[in-house]
């Protein structure tokens, strides 16, 4: 029997806010200030709020949190969000999602200005996502990317199916591994595609991020392909993620754990995002701009 290799996010995550704070020592220590927004007291926002400043604050960066109330008004966070974006302290800015429903998400989003969306949500980051300009990428499918680069995963003329098509992972993961230089042949799966064990099952690379517990199992998968399950759902109080691990490691190549695998490394590319920004505005010197 085949045993995947466990593509660790835990201990990778680790590793890139060290090396991160290896970096900024040899700079002198910059101060590098990612500010994250929080608004109103949605349990789970607190929850990756706190993971996102603990692995920043490991890796030198200075995390400041700006909480808000709930009932706040559009135009309040609106000036908030912009005087940020006019601070030359602040070199990221992180709006954390989802927004109490009677705010404007889009129009906020927009606040940020490209070079310190350290989400990558902003319209102008996905457009230059799409033209193949340096710019910020969204943090999930670029942890995706990272694994890829750590494992060695081959993508050049690969087989890769993309499985969600949301803003946030399925579409940028999809520009991801179909840009130059990554050239794997990718399909986009979605809520109404048919027969998707069939199309998953000529794939050298999945990508599930659907949030559908139990959606790729072994007869999904090719021998020997890499699954990354970014998918999560609650159930009895216990994380699931959108592949049967137990099963699919069996047959598959490489495989990331659920949890431990792209949610840490999710927070990991938030630091990456920053350090990148605090480059492209030029607080500090480095080439991370290829990333
Ligand atoms: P979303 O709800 O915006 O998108 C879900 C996508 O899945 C949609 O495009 C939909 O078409 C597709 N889908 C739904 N049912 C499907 C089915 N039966 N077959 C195929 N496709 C189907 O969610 P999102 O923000 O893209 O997040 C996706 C999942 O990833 C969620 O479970 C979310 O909690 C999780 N997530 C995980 C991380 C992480 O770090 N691991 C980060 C972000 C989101």
């Amino acid at each position: 029997m085949q045993q995947a290799i466990i593509m660790d996010g835990q201990s990778l995550s680790q590793k890139i806010a060290q090396d991160c704070a290896e970096k900024l020592a040899g700079l002198n220590n910059p101060e590098i200030v990612l500010a994250t927004v929080l608004i109103g007291d949605y349990a789970p926002s607190r929850l990756y709020v706190n993971l996102k400043m603990r692995l920043a604050k490991k890796a030198g960066l200075t995390p400041r949190l700006v909480e808000l109330s709930a009932d706040i008004s559009n135009d309040q966070v609106e000036d908030i969000l912009l005087s940020l974006a006019g601070d030359n302290q602040v070199h990221g800015i992180l709006l954390q999602l989802p927004l109490p429903e009677h705010l404007d998400t889009n129009r906020l989003l927009e606040m940020i200005p490209p070079e310190k969306d350290v989400d990558g949500m902003t319209i102008q980051s996905m457009g230059r996502l799409i033209k193949g300009e340096v710019g910020m990428v969204p943090c999930t499918p670029l942890g995706v990317m990272r694994f890829i680069k750590e494992y060695n995963i081959t993508t050049e003329g690969r087989t890769a199916v993309v499985i969600g098509r949301s803003y946030l992972v399925g579409i940028p993961q999809m520009l991801l591994l179909s840009k130059q230089g990554i050239d794997a042949s990718v399909t986009l799966c979605h809520s109404k595609t048919e027969a998707i064990e069939d199309i998953c099952r000529n794939a050298d690379i999945i990508v599930a991020a659907a949030g559908i517990n139990g959606l790729i199992g072994k007869s999904a998968v090719k021998p020997g392909a890499a699954i990354f399950d970014v998918g999560i759902t609650q159930v009895d109080g216990k994380i699931i993620g959108d592949v049967i691990y137990d099963e699919v490691k069996e047959i598959a190549g490489a495989i990331t754990p659920m949890p431990g695998g792209t949610g840490p490394m999710t927070v990991a590319s938030l630091i990456e995002n920053t350090i990148k920004a605090a480059e492209m505005q030029g607080a500090i010197e480095g080439n991370s701009l290829e990333l």
